[in-house]
Protein backbone atom coordinates (compact mmCIF):
# COMPACT_ATOMS: atom_id res chain seq x y z
CA UNK A 1 0.00 0.00 0.00
CA UNK A 2 1.58 3.34 -1.10
CA UNK A 3 0.68 6.96 0.73
CA UNK A 4 0.78 9.76 -2.01
CA UNK A 5 -0.20 13.06 0.13
CA UNK A 6 -0.56 16.24 -1.88
CA UNK A 7 0.01 19.50 -0.55
CA UNK A 8 -2.34 22.10 -2.05
CA UNK A 9 -5.62 21.87 -4.18
CA UNK A 10 -5.75 24.65 -6.52
CA UNK A 11 -4.61 24.03 -10.58
CA UNK A 12 -2.18 21.33 -9.94
CA UNK A 13 -2.98 19.62 -6.78
CA UNK A 14 -6.54 19.36 -7.52
CA UNK A 15 -5.46 18.11 -11.12
CA UNK A 16 -2.86 15.59 -9.50
CA UNK A 17 -5.53 14.23 -6.96
CA UNK A 18 -8.16 13.47 -9.53
CA UNK A 19 -5.34 11.82 -11.86
CA UNK A 20 -3.51 9.70 -9.29
CA UNK A 21 -6.94 8.63 -8.32
CA UNK A 22 -7.64 7.23 -11.80
CA UNK A 23 -4.22 5.77 -12.36
CA UNK A 24 -4.61 4.06 -9.12
CA UNK A 25 -7.94 3.03 -8.72
CA UNK A 26 -9.41 2.19 -5.22
CA UNK A 27 -7.61 -0.09 -4.30
CA UNK A 28 -4.80 0.02 -0.94
CA UNK A 29 -3.23 3.04 -2.21
CA UNK A 30 -4.45 6.23 -0.31
CA UNK A 31 -4.24 9.64 -1.95
CA UNK A 32 -4.53 12.48 0.77
CA UNK A 33 -4.86 16.27 -0.02
CA UNK A 34 -3.98 18.90 2.27
CA UNK A 35 -5.30 22.11 1.81
CA UNK A 36 -6.78 25.16 3.92
CA UNK A 37 -9.39 26.26 2.18
CA UNK A 38 -12.37 24.10 1.70
CA UNK A 39 -13.33 25.27 -1.92
CA UNK A 40 -11.47 25.37 -4.87
CA UNK A 41 -11.10 28.39 -6.63
CA UNK A 42 -11.21 28.59 -10.77
CA UNK A 43 -8.52 31.97 -10.16
CA UNK A 44 -8.60 33.10 -14.05
CA UNK A 45 -12.19 34.26 -13.54
CA UNK A 46 -11.75 36.25 -10.14
CA UNK A 47 -11.02 38.50 -12.93
CA UNK A 48 -15.07 38.39 -13.65
CA UNK A 49 -15.96 38.53 -10.10
CA UNK A 50 -13.37 41.72 -9.55
CA UNK A 51 -15.73 43.44 -12.25
CA UNK A 52 -18.87 42.29 -10.73
CA UNK A 53 -19.68 39.97 -14.07
CA UNK A 54 -19.51 36.85 -12.08
CA UNK A 55 -20.09 35.77 -8.59
CA UNK A 56 -18.00 34.14 -5.80
CA UNK A 57 -20.16 31.40 -5.85
CA UNK A 58 -19.60 31.16 -9.95
CA UNK A 59 -16.01 30.46 -9.80
CA UNK A 60 -15.48 28.47 -6.15
CA UNK A 61 -17.25 25.16 -5.40
CA UNK A 62 -16.56 22.77 -2.12
CA UNK A 63 -13.87 20.41 -2.20
CA UNK A 64 -14.85 17.38 0.21
CA UNK A 65 -17.62 16.10 -1.46
CA UNK A 66 -15.76 15.89 -4.99
CA UNK A 67 -12.76 14.18 -2.85
CA UNK A 68 -16.07 11.85 -1.06
CA UNK A 69 -17.06 10.70 -4.10
CA UNK A 70 -13.52 10.09 -5.73
CA UNK A 71 -11.79 8.09 -2.34
CA UNK A 72 -9.28 10.72 -2.06
CA UNK A 73 -9.20 11.98 1.60
CA UNK A 74 -9.23 15.67 2.32
CA UNK A 75 -7.26 16.92 5.21
CA UNK A 76 -8.79 20.71 5.72
CA UNK A 77 -5.24 22.25 7.12
CA UNK A 78 -1.86 23.98 6.11
CA UNK A 79 1.36 22.37 6.35
CA UNK A 80 3.76 23.74 8.06
CA UNK A 81 6.62 21.42 7.81
CA UNK A 82 8.00 18.41 5.82
CA UNK A 83 10.48 15.80 7.48
CA UNK A 84 12.16 13.79 3.83
CA UNK A 85 13.81 11.40 5.71
CA UNK A 86 10.92 11.05 8.65
CA UNK A 87 11.99 11.01 12.43
CA UNK A 88 13.57 9.42 15.17
CA UNK A 89 10.61 6.96 16.04
CA UNK A 90 9.91 6.96 12.02
CA UNK A 91 12.04 7.15 8.81
CA UNK A 92 9.37 7.31 6.20
CA UNK A 93 8.82 11.00 5.43
CA UNK A 94 6.42 12.81 6.80
CA UNK A 95 4.34 16.57 7.25
CA UNK A 96 3.28 18.16 10.04
CA UNK A 97 0.26 20.43 9.26
CA UNK A 98 -2.31 22.30 11.18
CA UNK A 99 -6.06 21.97 10.61
CA UNK A 100 -7.70 25.09 9.83
CA UNK A 101 -11.64 23.72 9.55
CA UNK A 102 -13.50 25.25 11.85
CA UNK A 103 -14.36 22.04 14.19
CA UNK A 104 -10.49 21.15 13.74
CA UNK A 105 -8.55 24.88 13.70
CA UNK A 106 -4.75 24.88 15.24
CA UNK A 107 -4.81 21.42 16.01
CA UNK A 108 -1.87 19.92 14.63
CA UNK A 109 -0.98 16.22 13.02
CA UNK A 110 1.70 14.58 11.71
CA UNK A 111 1.16 12.80 8.26
CA UNK A 112 3.26 10.05 6.68
CA UNK A 113 3.45 9.57 2.92
CA UNK A 114 5.64 7.24 0.56
CA UNK A 115 5.29 9.79 -2.21
CA UNK A 116 4.83 13.82 -1.52
CA UNK A 117 3.45 16.58 -4.05
CA UNK A 118 3.69 20.10 -3.09
CA UNK A 119 1.66 22.38 -4.63
CA UNK A 120 1.42 24.94 -2.72
CA UNK A 121 1.10 27.21 -5.41
CA UNK A 122 2.12 31.28 -4.55
CA UNK A 123 2.32 33.41 -0.71
CA UNK A 124 0.46 36.78 -1.77
CA UNK A 125 3.73 38.49 -0.67
CA UNK A 126 1.55 42.11 -0.15
CA UNK A 127 3.63 42.73 2.62
CA UNK A 128 6.76 43.14 0.73
CA UNK A 129 5.24 46.79 -0.53
CA UNK A 130 4.22 49.13 1.89
CA UNK A 131 0.63 49.82 2.04
CA UNK A 132 0.13 47.15 -0.50
CA UNK A 133 -3.14 44.68 -1.18
CA UNK A 134 -6.35 44.43 0.87
CA UNK A 135 -5.61 45.28 4.01
CA UNK A 136 -3.98 48.18 3.11
CA UNK A 137 -5.09 50.64 0.54
CA UNK A 138 -5.29 48.66 -3.19
CA UNK A 139 -7.33 45.76 -4.00
CA UNK A 140 -6.95 42.81 -5.35
CA UNK A 141 -8.35 39.82 -7.67
CA UNK A 142 -5.98 37.07 -6.60
CA UNK A 143 -8.83 35.25 -4.19
CA UNK A 144 -12.46 34.82 -5.24
CA UNK A 145 -12.84 37.25 -1.77
CA UNK A 146 -10.27 39.48 -2.54
CA UNK A 147 -12.37 40.24 -6.11
CA UNK A 148 -16.05 40.32 -4.55
CA UNK A 149 -14.19 43.50 -2.56
CA UNK A 150 -12.51 45.04 -6.15
CA UNK A 151 -15.68 44.77 -7.46
CA UNK A 152 -17.52 46.56 -4.67
CA UNK A 153 -14.79 49.63 -4.92
CA UNK A 154 -15.01 49.69 -8.94
CA UNK A 155 -19.05 50.34 -8.81
CA UNK A 156 -18.77 52.81 -5.94
CA UNK A 157 -16.17 54.27 -8.60
CA UNK A 158 -18.91 53.98 -11.01
CA UNK A 159 -21.07 55.77 -8.77
CA UNK A 160 -19.04 58.53 -8.49
CA UNK A 161 -18.43 58.76 -12.51
CA UNK A 162 -21.97 58.56 -13.10
CA UNK A 163 -22.41 61.69 -10.12
CA UNK A 164 -19.80 63.49 -12.57
CA UNK A 165 -16.61 63.43 -10.39
CA UNK A 166 -13.60 62.35 -12.66
CA UNK A 167 -11.94 59.19 -11.45
CA UNK A 168 -8.22 57.79 -11.86
CA UNK A 169 -8.20 53.79 -12.14
CA UNK A 170 -4.51 52.29 -11.58
CA UNK A 171 -4.50 49.04 -13.20
CA UNK A 172 -1.22 46.55 -12.39
CA UNK A 173 1.34 45.05 -10.38
CA UNK A 174 2.21 46.60 -7.36
CA UNK A 175 6.43 45.59 -7.33
CA UNK A 176 9.15 45.62 -9.44
CA UNK A 177 9.62 41.49 -9.20
CA UNK A 178 5.87 40.52 -9.84
CA UNK A 179 4.63 38.20 -12.41
CA UNK A 180 1.25 37.65 -13.63
CA UNK A 181 1.74 40.47 -15.59
CA UNK A 182 -0.99 38.68 -17.82
CA UNK A 183 -3.51 39.06 -15.41
CA UNK A 184 -3.16 42.36 -14.62
CA UNK A 185 -3.69 43.31 -18.30
CA UNK A 186 -6.56 41.38 -18.53
CA UNK A 187 -8.18 43.20 -15.94
CA UNK A 188 -7.71 46.14 -17.34
CA UNK A 189 -9.46 46.12 -20.11
CA UNK A 190 -12.60 44.66 -18.38
CA UNK A 191 -12.48 47.00 -16.50
CA UNK A 192 -12.42 49.08 -19.68
CA UNK A 193 -15.05 47.48 -21.08
CA UNK A 194 -17.47 47.33 -17.49
CA UNK A 195 -17.14 51.48 -17.61
CA UNK A 196 -18.36 52.02 -21.33
CA UNK A 197 -21.11 49.13 -20.53
CA UNK A 198 -21.71 51.90 -17.91
CA UNK A 199 -21.70 55.22 -20.16
CA UNK A 200 -19.09 56.46 -17.89
CA UNK A 201 -16.02 55.53 -20.09
CA UNK A 202 -14.97 59.53 -20.88
CA UNK A 203 -15.23 59.87 -16.92
CA UNK A 204 -12.19 57.82 -16.42
CA UNK A 205 -8.27 58.02 -16.73
CA UNK A 206 -6.98 54.47 -16.51
CA UNK A 207 -3.21 54.00 -16.00
CA UNK A 208 -1.98 50.38 -16.21
CA UNK A 209 1.25 50.22 -14.10
CA UNK A 210 3.28 47.62 -14.87
CA UNK A 211 7.24 46.66 -14.05
CA UNK A 212 7.39 45.36 -17.64
CA UNK A 213 10.02 47.54 -19.72
CA UNK A 214 7.83 47.51 -22.72
CA UNK A 215 4.17 46.21 -23.06
CA UNK A 216 3.87 42.96 -23.97
CA UNK A 217 6.77 41.54 -22.32
CA UNK A 218 4.23 39.38 -20.17
CA UNK A 219 7.33 38.24 -18.57
CA UNK A 220 8.92 36.46 -21.20
CA UNK A 221 10.30 38.98 -22.65
CA UNK A 222 7.90 39.76 -25.23
CA UNK A 223 6.70 37.44 -28.36
CA UNK A 224 6.41 37.63 -31.73
CA UNK A 225 3.81 36.38 -33.31
CA UNK A 226 2.39 34.98 -36.63
CA UNK A 227 -0.81 36.34 -37.30
CA UNK A 228 -2.84 36.01 -41.32
CA UNK A 229 0.90 35.49 -42.46
CA UNK A 230 2.44 38.52 -41.40
CA UNK A 231 4.55 38.58 -37.85
CA UNK A 232 4.40 41.40 -35.29
CA UNK A 233 5.51 41.66 -31.99
CA UNK A 234 3.71 41.29 -28.87
CA UNK A 235 4.95 44.77 -28.04
CA UNK A 236 3.03 46.27 -30.64
CA UNK A 237 0.26 44.52 -30.79
CA UNK A 238 -0.12 45.38 -26.71
CA UNK A 239 0.53 48.70 -27.39
CA UNK A 240 -2.14 49.22 -30.34
CA UNK A 241 -4.99 47.41 -27.80
CA UNK A 242 -3.75 49.99 -25.04
CA UNK A 243 -4.25 53.34 -28.38
CA UNK A 244 -7.06 51.50 -29.19
CA UNK A 245 -8.46 51.73 -25.83
CA UNK A 246 -7.53 54.66 -24.77
CA UNK A 247 -5.07 53.38 -21.62
CA UNK A 248 -1.92 55.07 -20.32
CA UNK A 249 1.05 52.75 -19.32
CA UNK A 250 3.82 53.64 -16.83
CA UNK A 251 5.97 51.25 -17.40
CA UNK A 252 9.23 49.63 -16.20
CA UNK A 253 7.87 50.61 -12.58
CA UNK A 254 8.66 49.31 -8.87
CA UNK A 255 5.79 50.57 -6.23
CA UNK A 256 7.56 51.53 -3.24
CA UNK A 257 4.57 52.84 -1.35
CA UNK A 258 0.97 53.05 -1.06
CA UNK A 259 -0.60 55.69 0.51
CA UNK A 260 -4.46 56.32 0.81
CA UNK A 261 -5.79 57.45 -2.78
CA UNK A 262 -1.46 58.18 -3.74
CA UNK A 263 1.10 55.05 -5.04
CA UNK A 264 4.94 56.49 -4.93
CA UNK A 265 6.74 54.47 -7.36
CA UNK A 266 10.97 54.04 -9.10
CA UNK A 267 11.16 53.90 -12.37
CA UNK A 268 13.87 52.17 -14.05
CA UNK A 269 15.95 55.30 -15.23
CA UNK A 270 15.84 56.05 -10.83
CA UNK A 271 13.56 59.00 -10.87
CA UNK A 272 10.84 58.69 -8.32
CA UNK A 273 7.30 59.55 -8.83
CA UNK A 274 3.89 59.80 -7.38
CA UNK A 275 0.30 58.99 -8.77
CA UNK A 276 -2.77 59.87 -7.38
CA UNK A 277 -6.09 57.42 -7.95
CA UNK A 278 -9.43 56.50 -7.08
CA UNK A 279 -9.45 53.11 -7.45
CA UNK A 280 -6.59 51.00 -7.75
CA UNK A 281 -6.00 46.94 -7.92
CA UNK A 282 -2.25 46.16 -8.00
CA UNK A 283 -1.10 42.48 -8.21
CA UNK A 284 1.48 41.35 -5.03
CA UNK A 285 4.67 39.68 -5.96
CA UNK A 286 4.28 35.92 -5.24
CA UNK A 287 7.01 34.01 -2.92
CA UNK A 288 6.72 30.51 -1.48
CA UNK A 289 4.59 29.49 1.17
CA UNK A 290 7.76 29.57 3.09
CA UNK A 291 7.27 25.77 4.52
CA UNK A 292 10.69 24.41 6.51
CA UNK A 293 12.25 20.98 5.59
CA UNK A 294 14.04 19.30 8.49
CA UNK A 295 16.18 16.09 8.48
CA UNK A 296 15.82 13.00 10.41
CA UNK A 297 18.13 14.31 13.29
CA UNK A 298 16.11 17.27 13.16
CA UNK A 299 18.32 19.79 11.46
CA UNK A 300 17.15 22.79 9.84
CA UNK A 301 17.50 21.74 6.10
CA UNK A 302 15.33 24.17 4.55
CA UNK A 303 17.89 25.83 2.39
CA UNK A 304 18.65 22.70 0.99
CA UNK A 305 15.26 21.71 -0.03
CA UNK A 306 13.87 25.27 -1.04
CA UNK A 307 15.14 28.36 -2.73
CA UNK A 308 15.58 31.71 -0.87
CA UNK A 309 11.81 32.77 -2.53
CA UNK A 310 10.82 29.94 -0.70
CA UNK A 311 9.91 28.04 -3.39
CA UNK A 312 10.97 24.00 -4.05
CA UNK A 313 14.10 23.06 -5.65
CA UNK A 314 13.38 20.39 -8.41
CA UNK A 315 15.31 19.01 -11.48
CA UNK A 316 16.74 22.12 -13.03
CA UNK A 317 20.00 23.92 -12.54
CA UNK A 318 20.19 26.23 -10.01
CA UNK A 319 23.98 27.13 -10.67
CA UNK A 320 24.28 30.80 -10.58
CA UNK A 321 25.02 32.19 -14.56
CA UNK A 322 24.30 35.94 -16.11
CA UNK A 323 21.28 35.69 -18.04
CA UNK A 324 23.08 35.47 -21.79
CA UNK A 325 23.85 32.09 -20.50
CA UNK A 326 21.41 30.14 -19.38
CA UNK A 327 19.77 27.31 -21.48
CA UNK A 328 16.53 26.26 -22.14
CA UNK A 329 17.80 23.26 -20.98
CA UNK A 330 18.55 24.35 -17.25
CA UNK A 331 14.12 24.08 -16.59
CA UNK A 332 13.25 21.20 -14.95
CA UNK A 333 11.77 17.98 -16.52
CA UNK A 334 10.34 15.93 -13.57
CA UNK A 335 9.78 18.20 -11.19
CA UNK A 336 11.63 15.59 -8.52
CA UNK A 337 13.22 17.60 -5.79
CA UNK A 338 16.80 17.08 -6.05
CA UNK A 339 17.74 16.00 -1.90
CA UNK A 340 14.48 13.43 -1.88
CA UNK A 341 13.39 11.84 -5.25
CA UNK A 342 9.77 10.75 -3.63
CA UNK A 343 9.26 14.72 -3.27
CA UNK A 344 8.10 17.33 -5.98
CA UNK A 345 7.31 20.34 -6.77
CA UNK A 346 4.60 21.27 -9.09
CA UNK A 347 2.62 24.40 -10.65
CA UNK A 348 4.11 27.48 -8.98
CA UNK A 349 5.81 25.56 -6.18
CA UNK A 350 8.72 24.81 -7.46
CA UNK A 351 11.57 27.33 -7.68
CA UNK A 352 12.30 29.00 -11.60
CA UNK A 353 16.32 28.42 -12.39
CA UNK A 354 16.49 31.59 -14.19
CA UNK A 355 14.29 34.92 -15.21
CA UNK A 356 12.64 34.64 -18.72
CA UNK A 357 13.00 38.47 -19.23
CA UNK A 358 16.10 40.39 -19.38
CA UNK A 359 16.41 40.84 -15.29
CA UNK A 360 17.28 45.17 -14.72
CA UNK A 361 18.48 47.41 -12.12
CA UNK A 362 17.37 51.05 -11.42
CA UNK A 363 20.84 53.67 -10.54
CA UNK A 364 19.58 52.84 -6.95
CA UNK A 365 20.41 48.87 -7.03
CA UNK A 366 16.38 48.44 -7.18
CA UNK A 367 15.23 45.42 -9.72
CA UNK A 368 12.27 46.11 -11.79
CA UNK A 369 11.74 43.35 -14.25
CA UNK A 370 9.28 40.43 -14.16
CA UNK A 371 9.43 37.16 -12.90
CA UNK A 372 8.90 34.41 -15.18
CA UNK A 373 4.92 33.31 -15.60
CA UNK A 374 3.33 31.25 -13.69
CA UNK A 375 0.51 29.98 -15.41
CA UNK A 376 -2.47 27.39 -14.90
CA UNK A 377 -2.48 25.05 -18.32
CA UNK A 378 1.84 24.35 -17.68
CA UNK A 379 0.71 24.18 -14.28
CA UNK A 380 -2.12 21.45 -15.17
CA UNK A 381 0.31 19.76 -17.49
CA UNK A 382 2.76 19.40 -14.65
CA UNK A 383 0.60 17.73 -12.17
CA UNK A 384 -0.56 15.61 -14.99
CA UNK A 385 3.39 14.43 -15.32
CA UNK A 386 4.07 13.97 -11.94
CA UNK A 387 1.08 11.60 -11.13
CA UNK A 388 1.67 9.85 -13.81
CA UNK A 389 5.20 9.03 -12.52
CA UNK A 390 4.24 8.39 -9.09
CA UNK A 391 1.64 5.87 -10.44
CA UNK A 392 4.41 4.00 -12.35
CA UNK A 393 6.84 3.94 -9.65
CA UNK A 394 3.63 3.16 -7.55
CA UNK A 395 2.85 0.07 -9.75
CA UNK A 396 6.38 -0.65 -11.07
CA UNK A 397 8.52 0.15 -8.13
CA UNK A 398 10.69 2.66 -8.29
CA UNK A 399 13.23 2.27 -11.04
CA UNK A 400 10.64 3.44 -13.34
CA UNK A 401 11.23 6.50 -15.35
CA UNK A 402 9.76 9.71 -14.41
CA UNK A 403 7.22 11.65 -17.34
CA UNK A 404 8.93 14.74 -18.01
CA UNK A 405 7.23 17.71 -19.11
CA UNK A 406 9.39 20.77 -19.90
CA UNK A 407 7.98 24.52 -19.90
CA UNK A 408 11.07 24.83 -22.44
CA UNK A 409 9.61 22.18 -24.55
CA UNK A 410 5.81 23.36 -23.65
CA UNK A 411 3.56 25.73 -25.25
CA UNK A 412 0.74 27.67 -23.34
CA UNK A 413 -2.55 29.07 -24.80
CA UNK A 414 -4.22 31.97 -23.15
CA UNK A 415 -7.45 34.27 -24.43
CA UNK A 416 -7.44 37.33 -22.83
CA UNK A 417 -11.19 38.58 -22.85
CA UNK A 418 -13.10 41.77 -22.05
CA UNK A 419 -16.40 40.77 -21.27
CA UNK A 420 -18.79 37.36 -20.31
CA UNK A 421 -21.72 37.78 -22.45
CA UNK A 422 -22.82 36.30 -25.94
CA UNK A 423 -23.46 39.26 -27.63
CA UNK A 424 -20.65 42.43 -26.12
CA UNK A 425 -16.87 41.99 -25.65
CA UNK A 426 -14.18 41.28 -27.65
CA UNK A 427 -11.02 38.68 -26.76
CA UNK A 428 -7.53 37.87 -28.86
CA UNK A 429 -6.63 34.32 -28.40
CA UNK A 430 -2.87 33.58 -28.12
CA UNK A 431 -1.17 30.30 -28.50
CA UNK A 432 2.68 30.49 -27.48
CA UNK A 433 5.72 27.97 -28.25
CA UNK A 434 7.94 27.45 -26.19
CA UNK A 435 7.14 28.76 -22.59
CA UNK A 436 10.74 29.15 -21.64
CA UNK A 437 12.52 29.92 -25.30
CA UNK A 438 15.71 28.24 -26.47
CA UNK A 439 18.42 30.44 -26.53
CA UNK A 440 20.63 28.37 -28.93
CA UNK A 441 18.17 28.33 -31.84
CA UNK A 442 17.47 31.88 -32.04
CA UNK A 443 21.69 32.78 -31.27
CA UNK A 444 21.59 35.82 -33.39
CA UNK A 445 19.90 39.51 -33.46
CA UNK A 446 17.82 41.06 -30.47
CA UNK A 447 14.68 38.74 -30.84
CA UNK A 448 16.97 35.93 -29.70
CA UNK A 449 14.65 34.93 -26.96
CA UNK A 450 11.52 35.84 -28.00
CA UNK A 451 8.64 33.19 -27.66
CA UNK A 452 6.89 32.79 -31.10
CA UNK A 453 3.27 32.27 -30.80
CA UNK A 454 -0.23 32.59 -33.12
CA UNK A 455 -2.48 35.36 -32.38
CA UNK A 456 -6.06 35.43 -33.60
CA UNK A 457 -9.32 36.80 -32.84
CA UNK A 458 -11.41 34.53 -30.21
CA UNK A 459 -14.95 35.17 -29.43
CA UNK A 460 -15.38 36.89 -26.05
CA UNK A 461 -17.72 34.04 -24.84
CA UNK A 462 -14.64 31.48 -25.28
CA UNK A 463 -13.26 31.92 -22.06
CA UNK A 464 -17.09 32.06 -20.68
CA UNK A 465 -16.86 28.49 -22.15
CA UNK A 466 -13.63 27.33 -20.88
CA UNK A 467 -14.46 28.84 -17.09
CA UNK A 468 -18.30 26.16 -18.00
CA UNK A 469 -15.40 23.33 -19.47
CA UNK A 470 -12.94 23.50 -15.91
CA UNK A 471 -15.31 23.70 -13.36
CA UNK A 472 -16.69 20.81 -15.32
CA UNK A 473 -13.81 18.76 -14.89
CA UNK A 474 -12.67 20.10 -11.52
CA UNK A 475 -15.77 18.94 -10.21
CA UNK A 476 -15.20 15.35 -11.60
CA UNK A 477 -18.16 15.51 -13.47
CA UNK A 478 -19.14 12.29 -15.75
CA UNK A 479 -16.12 12.52 -18.45
CA UNK A 480 -14.17 14.69 -16.81
CA UNK A 481 -11.13 12.99 -17.66
CA UNK A 482 -11.79 13.40 -21.46
CA UNK A 483 -11.40 17.78 -21.10
CA UNK A 484 -7.13 18.09 -21.34
CA UNK A 485 -5.32 19.32 -17.96
C1 LIG B 1 -6.16 37.04 -11.12
C2 LIG B 1 -5.47 35.91 -11.79
C3 LIG B 1 -5.87 35.54 -13.08
C4 LIG B 1 -5.24 34.50 -13.72
N1 LIG B 1 -5.64 34.16 -14.98
C5 LIG B 1 -5.05 33.15 -15.62
C6 LIG B 1 -5.47 32.78 -16.94
O1 LIG B 1 -6.35 33.40 -17.53
N2 LIG B 1 -4.86 31.72 -17.52
C7 LIG B 1 -3.87 31.01 -16.87
O2 LIG B 1 -3.36 30.04 -17.44
N3 LIG B 1 -3.46 31.34 -15.63
C8 LIG B 1 -4.02 32.39 -15.00
N4 LIG B 1 -3.60 32.73 -13.74
C9 LIG B 1 -2.54 31.92 -13.10
C10 LIG B 1 -3.12 30.64 -12.48
O3 LIG B 1 -4.15 30.97 -11.60
C11 LIG B 1 -2.01 29.89 -11.78
O4 LIG B 1 -1.06 29.51 -12.73
C12 LIG B 1 -2.49 28.62 -11.10
O5 LIG B 1 -3.51 28.88 -10.19
C13 LIG B 1 -1.32 27.92 -10.44
O6 LIG B 1 -1.75 26.72 -9.91
P1 LIG B 1 -1.12 26.16 -8.57
O7 LIG B 1 -1.81 24.87 -8.31
O8 LIG B 1 0.35 26.16 -8.68
O9 LIG B 1 -1.46 27.24 -7.45
P2 LIG B 1 -2.89 27.66 -6.88
O10 LIG B 1 -3.95 27.44 -7.89
O11 LIG B 1 -2.71 29.01 -6.30
O12 LIG B 1 -3.14 26.62 -5.70
C14 LIG B 1 -2.36 26.59 -4.53
C15 LIG B 1 -3.10 25.74 -3.49
O13 LIG B 1 -2.24 25.54 -2.37
C16 LIG B 1 -2.96 25.81 -1.19
N5 LIG B 1 -1.98 26.14 -0.14
C17 LIG B 1 -1.35 27.32 0.08
N6 LIG B 1 -0.54 27.19 1.14
C18 LIG B 1 -0.63 25.92 1.57
C19 LIG B 1 -0.04 25.17 2.63
N7 LIG B 1 0.86 25.73 3.46
N8 LIG B 1 -0.40 23.87 2.79
C20 LIG B 1 -1.28 23.28 1.95
N9 LIG B 1 -1.88 23.94 0.95
C21 LIG B 1 -1.55 25.23 0.76
C22 LIG B 1 -3.89 26.94 -1.59
O14 LIG B 1 -4.94 27.09 -0.67
C23 LIG B 1 -4.36 26.41 -2.96
O15 LIG B 1 -5.34 25.42 -2.78
C24 LIG B 1 -4.19 33.79 -13.08
C25 LIG B 1 -3.77 34.17 -11.79
C26 LIG B 1 -4.40 35.24 -11.16
C27 LIG B 1 -3.94 35.62 -9.77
Amino acid sequence: MARVVILGAGISGHTAALRLKRRLGHGDHTVTVVSPNANWNWIPSNIWVGVGEMTKDDVVFPLAPVYAKQGIAFVQARATAILPEGDASDATGAVDVEYTAPERAGETERLRYDFLINATGPKLNFGATPGLGPGGNTVSVCTADHAVVAAGALKQCIERMKAGERQTLVIGVGHGTCTCEGAAFEYTFNVEHELREAGVRELADIVYLTNEHELGDFGVGGMVFSQHGFETTSALWTASIFKERGVNAILAAHVERVDPGVVAYELLDGTRHELRFDFAMLLPPFRGNDLKAFDRAGNDVTDTVFAANGFMKVDADYSAKDYDEWRAADWPKTYECQAYPNVFAVGIAFAPPHPISRPRKSPNGTVISPAPPRTGMPSGIMARTVANTIADRIRSGDAAAAHTASMAQMGAGCIASAGTGLRSGSAAGMTMFPVVPDYEKYPTGRDIRHTRGELGLAGHWTKALLHKMFLYKAKAKPFWWMIPE
